[in-house]
């Protein structure tokens, strides 16, 4: 069962990539380390015009929840995201 395009946006600033025990939304990323990572936001951000760039190989799409382990950065001009393609896999840094 995937809602890939209709992931909600965690506290922490991710979008939900994971599910509590119980079935919830939750930020793997997050869980243990910040606070929000199992809360949902309430008013979830605007992200109409603003981009998401790859953290690994700097490629940009238009910011969704959908994308993998989207985070929204609101004090950055870009969103991050991770798109998992050859590049990305190939040269970590
Ligand atoms: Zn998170
Ligand atoms: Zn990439």
């Amino acid at each position: 069962m995937t809602t890939a395009n209709l992931r909600p946006m965690m506290k922490c600033g991710h979008a939900a990539n994971s599910l509590t025990w119980e079935k919830k939304p939750a930020c793997a990323i997050c869980f243990g380390i910040r606070d929000g990572a199992t809360v949902v936001a309430e008013t979830p951000p605007d992200l109409t015009g603003r981009e998401a760039g790859c953290s690994y190989c700097g490629k940009t799409r238009p910011s969704s929840p959908g994308l993998a382990f989207f985070e929204h950065c609101p004090e950055l001009t870009r969103d991050r995201f991770y798109c998992g393609c050859m590049d990305c896999g190939g040269r970590r840094r």
